[in-house]
């Protein structure tokens, strides 16, 4: 199997600030407004 290192926002598609820390793959964007739109500061 082949990894790829190569993270995209599963969002906008973009490969630029992709933040794949929580394992969603989106970029800075797409992750504040998504995250802000989930309440994802709560599980912090
Ligand atoms: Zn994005």
């Amino acid at each position: 199997m082949r990894v790829r290192k190569v993270s995209t926002c599963r969002r906008c598609g973009k490969h630029s600030g992709v933040i794949n820390k929580y394992a969603l793959a989106y970029c800075r964007q797409c992750f504040r407004e998504i995250g802000t739109g989930l309440g994802f500061k709560k599980y912090s």
